[in-house]
């Protein structure tokens, strides 16, 4: 009983705290997050703002370079020492190219610097080829050099007069810049970029190996090496590329194919290994020419969302323990105030059921304790009304049935009993004998000696007659100077014992106050069942033969005897 109130109680609260708890908890993680997306969003396409500037500054050099050798007047009617030197001049200045070359309608090479034209990659004249169609600068994707043991692209320049084109500008651009800007870039941030040209193919990504990835094809090539490590060569003798297949994170491939489309945006994705990135993309127009490359920030926001929910799952343990210990303390306050409330409950049953014998010990020095204290002054003060009453109940009972003066039961209630014993007796044949006593001549002692003499005396008759009965209920005051006596089981012979023994006891002097009294007493009896068989007849016979011995000189007893009764009530109209 005593765990009902309080347990499920304290289960809610703590149930309540903990649930508002992890709430807290769920929001502060939220907020903290959109917080943090907001930071990283906003840094990434700051960055991915730059980076795009930067390259596009890089690529202009190019461009410019190039269109500028291709728009120089004259140039084609130059004599070829001093195309040469153009060229060479612009290869000084503009270290991007790794070789200029012009080239008429055919593909023949006009002029060229430093190498031979001839030697340089196939890539090149196929480019050319696509090239010569086209008067727009366009530059090819991104392709691992033979020559260079690099990535590079070629940029072409049409050289037209006229709307005619007459030749190109063929450049053979080292990506090397550009890959530097963009591993300094991942070097120094925390977000990765990823820059792809208009083929799919990565000019730059985070540890790229020495591969080049493509994201159209989902293919990195690789240049292929014999066991013993050394490059190796095809037919023809081309260096040898060796192409896989990969798999990128489905998030990151979406971005890097929506911003070769032109798009631009964010997401956040999540790898095979369950890390999450936040991923911005946007397309780089290319200075010149018609084409746009892709640029893909990728900001690797795992460590941070694992150090948050690390927070959190700490926070929530602490939160689970200190709601333990509040539970387990409330649990204790509860049962410091439970246990004396308990304990109250259990003597106010007692008090219920009528044992007023306990009394608390309560010894808190609070409200609990004061109203313990209270309790208990209450069961003391109804104990100690209990007590008076019964006191006063027990007196009432004596003043009603016993009689003021000598304390021996008054008529009425000795009359009720007798009556009642008389009853059971007659029906299981007992013997009995009833016995009026009386003093004799006692109006005389108290005419002589005053009232307080003979109520001195009266007193001293009945203890005198209870010395000789040996049984206070066995006697009453009957009236005046009158005593009833009821003698269970005694038969004739008996009962004379008892008379001599009591007229006798009587004739003894009576000490009152330091005086010396003489009195006798006068005794009718009346045998049960041989005289009569009801207290009425029993006690009309024993007053006939107390009349009997008053008439013959009192001083002793008499036993009825047919035709008594008449007798007395004839002496008692003599008297
Ligand atoms: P007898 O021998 O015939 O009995 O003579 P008696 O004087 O005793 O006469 P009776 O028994 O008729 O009178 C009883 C007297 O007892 C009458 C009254 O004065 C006296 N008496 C009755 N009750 C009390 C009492 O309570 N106190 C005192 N002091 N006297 C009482
Ligand atoms: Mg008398």
């Amino acid at each position: 009983m005593g765990n009902s109130i309080k347990k499920p109680m304290i289960g809610t609260i703590c149930g309540a705290i903990f649930v508002a708890f992890m709430a807290f908890l769920i929001i502060v993680r939220q907020v903290i997050l959109e917080d943090y997306r907001n930071i990283i969003e906003t840094n990434d396409k700051k960055f991915a703002e730059v980076l795009s500037q930067n390259i596009n500054y890089n690529l202009n050099r190019c461009f410019d370079f190039g269109s500028r050798v291709a728009n120089y007047p004259g140039f084609l009617h130059a004599t070829p020492e001093f195309q040469k030197n153009i060229l060479r001049y612009s290869l000084e200045k503009e270290p991007v190219y790794e070789f200029l070359a012009v080239v008429d309608k055919d593909g023949k090479p006009i002029i060229y610097t430093g190498e031979n034209f001839a030697d340089v990659d196939k890539n090149i004249y196929e480019w050319f080829k696509v090239m010569r169609r086209d008067a727009k600068p366009d530059i090819s994707p991104a392709y691992y050099s033979e020559k260079t043991q690099n990535l590079v692209m070629t940029f072409v320049q049409s050289i037209s007069e006229n709307d005619e084109i007459k030749a190109a500008v063929v450049g053979d651009i080292d990506l090397d810049s550009l890959r530097d800007l963009i591993h300094d870039f991942n070097k120094n941030n925390s977000c990765r970029a990823y820059l792809i040209d208009k083929n799919g193919t990565a000019i730059a990504q985070p540890e790229d190996g020495g591969k080049i990835y493509n994201y159209r094809s989902m293919a990195y090539s690789t240049v292929a090496k014999d066991e013993e490590g050394k490059v190796e060569f095809n037919r023809k003798g081309h260096l040898k590329l060796r192409e896989s297949s990969f798999m990128a994170p489905q998030g990151l491939t979406n971005a890097i194919r929506a911003a070769m489309k032109g798009e631009s945006g964010d997401d956040f994705f999540v790898d095979d290994r369950q890390r999450r990135y936040f991923c911005c993309f946007q397309p780089i127009k290319l200075p010149m020419v018609q084409t746009s490359w892709a640029l893909v920030i990728v900001h690797p926001t795992s460590e941070m969302i694992d150090a948050l929910d690390k927070i959190i799952y700490r926070a929530m343990f602490g939160g689970v323990v200190i709601i333990t210990l509040i539970a387990f303390a409330m649990f204790k306050f509860a049962e410091k105030i439970t246990a004396p409330i308990l304990e109250m409950a259990a003597m106010a049953t007692r008090v219920r059921n009528g044992d007023l014998s306990g009394q608390l010990n309560i010894q808190e020095k609070n409200e609990l304790g004061e109203l313990a204290n209270n309790i208990n002054h209450m069961i003391r003060a109804i104990r100690a009304n209990q007590e008076k009453s019964a006191e006063s109940e027990k007196r009432l009972k004596i003043t009603a049935n016993y009689d003021a003066l000598t304390g021996l039961p008054n008529r009425n209630h000795f009359l009720i009993r007798i009556r009642k014993i008389i009853d059971r007796s007659v029906q299981a044949r007992f013997y009995g004998a009833l016995l009026f006593v009386d003093a004799d001549k006692f109006k005389s002692v108290n005419d002589t000696y005053g009232h307080a003499v003979g109520d001195g005396l009266l007193i001293e008759f009945g203890k005198r007659i209870v010395d000789t009965v040996g049984n206070k209920e066995a006697a009453c005051r009957y009236g005046g100077d009158e005593f009833l006596i009821f003698l269970m089981g005694y038969n004739k012979e008996d009962t004379r014992s008892i008379c001599n023994t009591l007229v006798k006891k009587m004739r003894e002097p009576f000490n009152i106050a330091g005086n010396k009294f003489h009195l006798s007493a006068s005794v009718g009896v009346a045998l049960m069942p041989k005289d009569a068989k009801t207290l009425d007849e029993l006690m009309e016979k024993a007053d006939a033969a107390l009349y009997v011995s008053k008439g013959n000189g009192r001083d002793q007893f008499n036993f009825y005897e047919e035709g008594m009764v008449n007798e007395s009530k004839n002496l008692g109209n003599d008297f």
